[in-house]
């Protein structure tokens, strides 16, 4: 498998950790311009390296700063890596590309995903923390973390980062797979879903797969997690083992819910970035739980 452990899934910061130093507000930032993470929605923008891309370093034009505030996330090799999040009205001209962290081509490998990911999550973070949601007055950093306070009430906020389970279901050697409608045709997936309020990760696996296929199921065990920064969940992975029920699918949420085997897996299936994936690859390979 390309992925030995789900530690080492891209998103992850095991994947950057070694070239990777974390820097928060009030640290010193070493000089120069340093890399670049230029995020326009759901994509880095990169420069083509031969086969592949690669970051930005250097100055940064000022076309595709466009005015906004880059913030310096740490060090990348030594030098500074700043995230700066790029209007959705910028074009983006050649030679610079524009590769989407969900692509079906993995033109981003997964130092990349993985530097890319964390400057998205820290750029919505800052993004949506300009206000205390409390009473409303400005929030100001607290030096040394990526926390928060409030100018008018004192409140301190912290980055919310949302729990999700997602989950295999085993029926002897069938597993159960699910579709949602916007999917490209013949796409199927794991069931996933948020945490509620009372929750374990657990039964919010097992809520999941009752609520969405109608299946009960039981044995729910934790096999690992992924940063899936879109914008700042975690993926909890889980296998289970069928309890009882029939698949009556939820049609708000999904298209279609069916058992499928190793031997004749969907057309489609996640992509090897995901957790997802991971959970499916080692299922189909036998692997031990
Ligand atoms: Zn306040």
């Amino acid at each position: 498998m390309r992925y030995p452990s789900t530690i080492n899934l891209p998103f992850n910061y095991a994947v950057i950790r070694e070239g990777f130093t974390p820097l928060r507000p009030g640290d010193s930032i070493p000089d120069g311009p340093g890399w670049w993470l230029p995020i326009q929605g759901n994509a880095l923008v990169v420069l083509p390296d031969g086969e592949g891309v690669r970051l930005h370093q250097g100055e940064l034009p000022g076309w595709l700063a466009g005015g906004r505030e880059p913030l310096c996330i740490g060090t990348w090799r030594g030098e500074p890596l700043r995230a700066v999040s790029v209007g959705s009205k910028i074009s983006i001209p050649g030679p610079w590309q524009i590769e989407a962290f969900n692509a079906v081509e993995e033109r981003l490998d997964d130092l990349l995903l993985t530097l890319g990911g964390m400057g998205m999550q820290i750029l919505h973070w800052q993004k949506k923390s300009r206000f205390c949601s409390i009473c409303g007055e400005k929030l100001v950093p607290i030096v040394g973390s990526w926390g928060r306070r409030c100018s008018g009430c004192g409140h301190d906020h912290f980055p919310a980062i949302h729990p999700c389970s997602i989950v295999l279901v085993r029926r002897g050697e069938e597993f159960l797979m699910a579709r949602k409608r916007e999917w490209p045709p013949g796409r199927y997936g794991l069931v996933a879903g948020f945490l509620d309020f009372g929750e374990s990760l657990e039964e919010c696996a097992a809520r999941e797969v009752l609520e969405e296929t109608g299946i009960m199921v039981e044995n729910v065990r934790y096999v690992g997690s992924q940063c899936w920064p879109f914008p700042s969940q975690l993926m909890a992975g889980f296998v289970a083992d069928y309890a009882g029920g029939e698949i009556r699918v939820e049609e708000h949420e999904l298209e279609d819910a069916r058992w499928f085997t190793a031997d004749a897996p969907p057309a489609g299936i996640p992509p090897r970035r995901s957790i997802a994936r991971w959970i499916i690859d080692r299922y189909m390979l036998g692997g031990e739980w």
